[in-house]
Order: C-alpha cells, then structure tokens, then sequence
C-alpha cells in the first residue's frame, strides 16, 4: 500500500539501491525502494546488461544482467517492496518528522527515513533518431545480450567513447568484418583500449559520421559515411549499426530537495549523511573527496547509510547488523 508508513526508503534500484534493500533486511527494517524504470538494475540494466564486470572482489567475471539478478535475488531475502515505473518528483518533511514523497503519477509514499541511490539520475541513451534510422529497428541496437547473432556479419560501431571501442572489441572476433566511424580524431576512451583497436581488426573511420542508411525494405545494407575533413563520401555494407552517441542523464527535481548539492553529486559525510537529517545518499549519488564511482565502493556505502537511518530511528541500535554467518535469519 502506497500509504504504508516504511521504516527506510530507497530511491534508486539500482545495484547499490538493491544492495542496500539487503542490508536493510538485515536491520530489520521495513523497506521499500522505488525506481523510475520499469525494472530495477540502474546503469548496469540500461546500458551494459551484456557487457563483462570484473572489478567486484570474489567475482572474477560477471555480465552486468547476471550480476543484477543475483542483487535483486539477495534483495528480496526481506521482502521489500518494490516500485518501479514511478519517478519521485518530491520529498517534503511534515510536521511529524514523517517524509512524504511524490512520484510522478500523483502517488505519496511515506517513510521515517530516505536513502539516495539515485546515482546521476534517471537516464536516457541518446537515439540515432535521424537518417531515417526507423526503417530498420531491427538492425540498430544501443546494446545487445546475443552476440552470436552477428557472427560472420558485417557490424558498423559509431562513436567515440569508451562504450563505441568497447562494442568494437566485443565485436571484432564474432563479425566478419567491424567498422568504427568517428566524427572526430580523438578517441575519448582509455588509452591501451584504442591503441589495441589500432591493431585489431576493426576498420577505424575517422572524421567520418553516417549521413544516409540503405536497405531492402526493413533489412539494412548499406551506410554512407560523410568526411567532415573533405566533403567527401563513402559507402560501406553493413547488416547492423552500434550506436555509441552518449547519454542525458537528468537529476530532475532533485536539486529543488534541499541537499547540499556539490558538481559530483548529494554531499554527504562518513556516515553517509546528507544535509537533511534522515536522508542518507550511496552509490553514485554520493559526494565525498576520493570517491570512486564502482560498484565495489557502493556496495560499501549502502550498508553504511542503513547503518545511520537505523541509528537515526533508534539512537541505542548497534551500530551496524548481524554479519550474515551469524544472522538468526541463516542459522536454522
Ligand atoms: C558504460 C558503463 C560501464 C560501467 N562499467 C563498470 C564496471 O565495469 N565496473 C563497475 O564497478 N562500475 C561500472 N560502471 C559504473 C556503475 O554502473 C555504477 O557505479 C553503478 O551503476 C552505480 O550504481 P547506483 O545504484 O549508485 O546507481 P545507478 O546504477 O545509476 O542506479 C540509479 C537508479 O536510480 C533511479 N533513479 C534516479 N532518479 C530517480 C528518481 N528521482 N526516482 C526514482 N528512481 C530514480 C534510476 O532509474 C536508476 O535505476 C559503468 C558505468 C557505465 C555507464
């Protein structure tokens, strides 16, 4: 029930939000976490879902799709409640010390206390909306969890970050052939990564952007590539198109909450504190000197920041949960 008064909410599920939903379990604290997309994930669900994580310590290798379902597995452990496909416009203190939140629909939620795990807020990949690029939805794709489907096609990658050489190395020992087109010369990816691609495979386009697409019918064939240096054009066959063409990532209302907010995100101390007494931030969300923006360090301030709303809602609670060997909910 919307109008359930909850111990903590968590706004953001995505993998420290979940995390966090644990962790809560744990302090025996009535959860709920609420997200914006329809299904919980964050970052890792909407933009590499098929991609290989392997800087989480005891998981060598990973695929952000299989790490999210094992943290969504962990997370029901409790049984929080968990709301998706709603957007929380607004957090007001009443009188009561209760907070209110809205979503975007018009639904209050209350909660004695908030976490942020709202990372750099809510997202969207920026679509290849022009060249009449949707006469062929089968054939362009912002990420995949199949990568045999391409083996032995022939795959354009188009950008110039991390994500764009990424596709373009997962793809190069499937495809036949890999084409990268950059509009611009220098590559804004790490280092090793573009020098390696400089003696892959892949066929680098530089100062190049697509100006028109062929097919037969749905099916796509063909990209003509535009030299922004020499006005100059060609055509490469292609069966399907990568497009790497960057984020907007909107905090939306979250500015308007009362946070100190700093140009890295919520300022918070090392409880995980907010400005706002009750609120608490982890994950990417948080700002503090040295942060790191991995998963490895959300997953560690998650359960710090439960740790202060619990200690916020009963100042005599030990300071942190039952580590699990010992939990009574894993003894029997
Ligand atoms: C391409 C790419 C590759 C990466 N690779 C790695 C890697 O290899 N290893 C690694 O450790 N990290 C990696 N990262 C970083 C990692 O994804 C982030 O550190 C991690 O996702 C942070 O998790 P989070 O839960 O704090 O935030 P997020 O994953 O951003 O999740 C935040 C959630 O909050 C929701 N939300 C935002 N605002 C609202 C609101 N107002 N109301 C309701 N819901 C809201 C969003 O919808 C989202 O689901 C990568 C990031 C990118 C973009």
């Amino acid at each position: 029930m919307p109008n359930d008064l909850y111990d903590v909410t968590i706004i953001g599920a995505g993998p420290i939000g979940l995390f966090a939903a644990f962790y809560s379990g744990l302090r025996s604290m009535k959860t709920k976490i609420i997200d914006a997309e329809p299904a919980v994930g964050g970052k890792v669900r909407y933009f590499f879902p098929g991609k290989i994580i392997r800087d989480i310590g005891g998981i060598p290798a990973i695929t952000g799709a299989d790490l999210i379902a094992n943290l969504k597995e962990q997370a029901e452990t409790f049984h929080p409640t968990i709301v998706c496909n709603e957007r929380v416009v607004d957090v007001t203190k009443l009188s009561n010390g209760t907070f209110q939140l809205t979503t975007q629909n018009g639904t209050i939620h209350f909660s004695k206390t908030i976490v942020i795990a709202t990372g750099s807020g809510t997202f969207e990949v920026n679509r290849l909306d022009a060249l009449h690029a949707e006469n062929f939805p089968d054939a362009i794709f912002y990420d995949v969890k199949n990568l045999e489907q391409f083996r032995d096609k022939v795959v354009a990658v188009s950008g110039g970050g991390n994500s764009a050489i990424d596709w373009a190395h997962t793809l190069e020992p499937i495809a036949k052939e890999v084409h990268l087109i950059y509009r611009g010369e220098d590559f804004k990816a790490h280092e090793e990564r573009v020098k390696a691609l400089k003696s892959s495979r892949v066929q680098i386009h530089i100062h190049h952007e697509m100006s028109a697409l062929f097919g037969i019918n749905d099916r796509l064939t063909a990209t003509t590539l535009y030299c922004n240096q020499t006005n100059s054009t060609k055509t490469i066959s292609t069966d399907a198109l990568f497009i790497n063409h960057g984020v907007k990532v909107d905090l939306g209302t979250m500015a308007e909450w009362g946070f100190t907010l700093t140009d890295f995100g919520i300022l918070v101390d090392d409880e995980m504190k907010t400005t706002i007494p009750g609120i608490f931030a982890c994950g990417d969300s948080a700002a503090y000197p040295r942060k790191i923006r991995i998963i490895a360090a959300g997953l560690h301030e998650g359960p710090i920041a439960i740790n202060s709303a619990k200690k916020y809602l009963e100042p005599n609670a030990a300071d942190e949960a039952m580590i699990s060997t010992h939990h009574e909910k894993f003894i029997h």
